[in-house]
């Protein structure tokens, strides 16, 4: 073997072309790799005018190691096919294929579980999940926000809308169930007391007239 043929390729083929073999993960295979740091900027065949590398997306296996069109160009001309009647839905119609191809599928399902392992090894991420599936819940269940929330709170002064005692724990957010209107913040014993008794004004009033007449009966004092 003479040493010529030892040399890197970029001198052997006296072209400025720097040819390495590196492995493509994404393919998962080798692939030649074409570097062209020798030219500063090439015309581009489509609109003909002489651009910067910058300009051009980067083909690694490409002769020059860059795409032949500018970037301009390859833009223009994909808006242009965007356009054309049927493409969108032909690749929405190739899509759908795609994802329902069962190595598809298995392959998404080991990305899918990899991703979940990695976030839930991540007490951040775990505790920014569960504040805001606590916002999802609040609003999507309850139909309110954290800072609607904070401000009924705050108007209640921190006690329950019935008895006024203070709050302990997390209140309950009580709707009238037909309607789905907010009414208030409820400690436990009164939202389970008017749940029990129907959310009934007519059953309420009755209770109340009832416990007024035990008491005058027996004279006891006035609950
Ligand atoms: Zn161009
Ligand atoms: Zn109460």
């Amino acid at each position: 073997m003479s040493s010529a043929s030892r040399m890197p390729a970029a001198t052997a083929n006296g072209s400025g072309r720097d040819e390495r073999e590196v492995f493509d993960e994404r393919r998962c295979r080798t692939i030649v790799v074409i570097e062209h740091p020798s030219i500063p900027a090439k015309p581009c065949t489509k609109c003909e005018l002489v651009k910067p590398l910058d300009d051009f997306w980067r083909m690694r296996r490409h002769r020059t190691g860059y795409d032949s069109w500018c970037k301009a160009c390859r833009r223009a001309a994909r808006i242009e096919w965007e356009a054309r009647p049927g493409v969108q839905a032909r690749r929405r119609e190739y899509m759908k294929a795609y994802r329902s191809r069962s190595d598809v599928k298995d392959r998404q399902r080991v990305v899918a579980a990899d991703r979940y392992a990695k976030q839930r090894s991540d007490p951040e991420y775990v505790e920014w999940w569960n504040a805001r599936a606590r916002r999802y819940k609040l609003k999507a269940r309850l139909g309110l926000t954290e800072a609607e929330l904070t401000n009924l709170m705050q108007s209640q002064r921190g006690r329950c809308a019935i008895c006024r005692a203070p709050f302990t724990k997390a209140p309950n957010i009580d709707h009238d169930h037909k309607s789905n209107v907010l009414r208030g913040l409820l400690c436990n014993p009164c939202n389970t007391g008017i749940g029990l008794l129907g959310h009934s004004v007519p059953t309420l009033r009755a209770a109340i007239r009832y416990l007024q007449r035990a008491a005058l009966n027996r004279e006891l004092p006035t609950p």
